[in-house]
């Protein structure tokens, strides 16, 4: 079986109304059918008691076990806080040049930081975060032509300053791995 759809597995989210739209816009960025896939994953083994955050590669590691065949590459949707060790916070991981990636929406909402809410502005975080970091499955590094999704983001307002799409170069090395 051709590896060929993009799996997002849902884990701990406290909204689930932001899966469908994330599925949608996945689909029609990287032309690849986006669809749930349901997991148990062992969150306990990833939690860490003094930091009460997850590590996030120990969850990417349990998303990308025994793939499905067709699995073209799998992204996880958290809304736990995640973390890495040299890192106070990650809004999300990948696997460079590998299956998986994993998203954070627990620092992405206004809300956490105090400010008023809003839901475009959250969805818009997301899909920017979620691509940028299946970005990174394709071999892409971080890039610095201005406002490219492949540009890093290490708060909230650089979030603000990239596009949802990648800068031409970085969409024609992602256009090279479609399966179709
Ligand atoms: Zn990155
Ligand atoms: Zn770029």
């Amino acid at each position: 079986m051709n590896p060929s759809k993009l799996y997002v597995i849902p884990i701990q989210l406290s909204d689930n109304s932001l899966l469908d739209p994330l599925l949608a816009y996945l689909t029609h960025d990287f032309g690849v059918p986006a669809e749930i896939l349901r997991r148990e994953l062992d969150l306990a083994k990833a939690y860490n008691v003094e930091r009460d955050q997850y590590y996030s590669s120990m969850i990417l590691a349990q998303l990308i076990e025994n793939p499905p065949e067709s699995a073209f590459r799998i992204l996880g949707v958290t809304g736990l806080d995640i973390y890495i060790p040299v890192l106070t916070y990650l809004f999300g991981e990948a696997q460079f040049k590998g299956i998986g990636a994993l998203v954070s929406t627990f620092r992405l909402r206004n809300e956490f930081y105090g400010r008023p809410s809003d839901a475009q502005l959250f969805e818009e975080r997301l899909f920017k975060e979620a691509v940028h970091e299946l970005g990174h499955t394709f071999g892409l590094p971080h890039c610095h032509y201005p406002g490219c999704v492949m540009n890093s983001s290490t708060d909230i307002d650089d979030v603000a300053e990239k596009m949802v799409s990648f800068c031409r170069a970085c969409a024609q090395i992602v256009r090279q791995d479609r399966p179709l």
